[in-house]
């Protein structure tokens, strides 16, 4: 087995959604022969851990089944769950001692969350939060990978990872490959209601696990030009949603192209648009949905691939801490 290798990962805090599946998924499916792929759910890195374990427990199922139903293969691939490999914290504590806190400070993705938290008091910010983006980096350079395919929002990280790797190699000794970044498709999917990422947590999301009626319901309610009152009325196609989305999954280019024409002058209203629109998007997840129901029905197989994954990753990681234990002369009593 000497193909190179992925490491891309998930935060176990809900189902997976469409901003899931066009920044990243896609591009894991298709990925699979070419490399050999660690996918991780990050049980870690849940900030609101305590507050709700069974719902943690819950989603990394959830994601492991939508997984499965969207294509990765776990005869292929490894689908591990990071606590189950704790060399993931040893690695993140030896590496914290190589970011700096303003480097930290630089990573716009950091940044946004950051200032999120300025609003908190220093006592209710943990740690963690200073942690989880090391732990981001040892994730990656664990299994040594060569190929990190996120969504944009992630791109900050694998260059830090990069530059952590360089660091440590030339303090160390040549240990881990600096890995490429590859972004999807749809780099930053919209949100339903407009906003610039589509989210569990901002509540605008279009789930794979939705049925038809539920997506048509979602899209029905998108937002969408907001100057146009009247069909008649011309309309923007520039930072609507809705065409955001027949941009990104309407294989009927001359169907979006025509929807266009039609509504900057005045000739379509926002239901056809949004009607035709719901077909598209049902009839991408349809296939999704039957085989996330096939899943569903039989949590063996879905419990299995996590653990056969995760005892795998486990192995790798053994090896890779031997070496970094080694690089480091931890070999103190010989
Ligand atoms: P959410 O943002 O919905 O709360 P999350 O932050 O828990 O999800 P992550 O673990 O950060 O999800 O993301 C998993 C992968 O999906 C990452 O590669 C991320 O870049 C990508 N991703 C998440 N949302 C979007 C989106 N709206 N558009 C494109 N890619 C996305
Ligand atoms: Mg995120």
């Amino acid at each position: 087995m000497n193909k190179k290798r992925i490491l891309t990962g998930i935060r176990p805090t809900g189902a997976l959604h469409l901003g899931h599946y066009a920044g990243a998924l896609e591009n894991w499916v298709r990925l699979q022969d070419e490399y050999e792929c660690f996918f991780l759910i990050a049980d870690y890195q849940v900030s609101d851990y305590a507050d709700d374990i069974d719902t943690v427990r819950q989603a990394v199922f959830e994601i492991a089944t939508d997984w499965l139903a969207v294509g990765l293969d776990p005869e292929r691939s490894h689908f591990v769950i990071e606590s189950l490999v704790p060399e993931h914290a040893e690695l993140t504590i030896w590496l914290s001692w190589y970011v700096g806190l303003g480097r930290l400070q630089r990573n716009p993705t950091l940044k946004a969350e950051m200032d999120e938290l300025e609003s908190r008091s220093k006592d209710a910010v943990p740690v963690a939060f200073f942690t989880y983006p090391v732990m981001q980096v040892a994730n990656i350079l664990m299994p040594k990978a060569n190929l990190v395919p996120t969504g944009e929002d992630q791109s900050p990280h694998v260059e830090m990872t990069r530059e952590v790797a360089r660091r440590f190699n030339r303090l160390f000794g040549e240990v881990f490959p600096e890995p490429d970044g590859l972004v999807g498709r749809v780099p930053r999917l919209v949100g339903v209601d407009g906003q610039a990422k589509m989210s569990k947590s901002l509540n605008n999301a279009i789930y794979l696990k939705d049925d038809a009626e539920i997506v048509t319901q979602k899209v029905m309610r998108m937002y969408t030009d907001p100057t146009r009152i009247h069909a008649t009325d011309p309309g923007h196609i520039e930072g609507n949603p809705v065409f955001m989305y027949h941009d990104a999954f309407n294989p009927d280019k001359a169907e979006v192209q025509d929807l266009k024409e039609r509504y900057v002058v005045g000739k379509v209203g926002d239901v056809e648009v949004k009607q035709k629109l719901a077909l598209a998007l049902n009839a991408l997840m349809e296939p999704i949905r039957e085989r996330r129901a096939r899943y569903e029905a039989q949590p063996a197989l879905v419990r299995e691939a996590l653990a056969s994954g995760s005892g795998y990753a486990k192995r790798v990681a053994e090896q890779t801490m031997s070496e970094v234990r080694a690089a480091l002369r931890l070999n103190y009593l010989g």
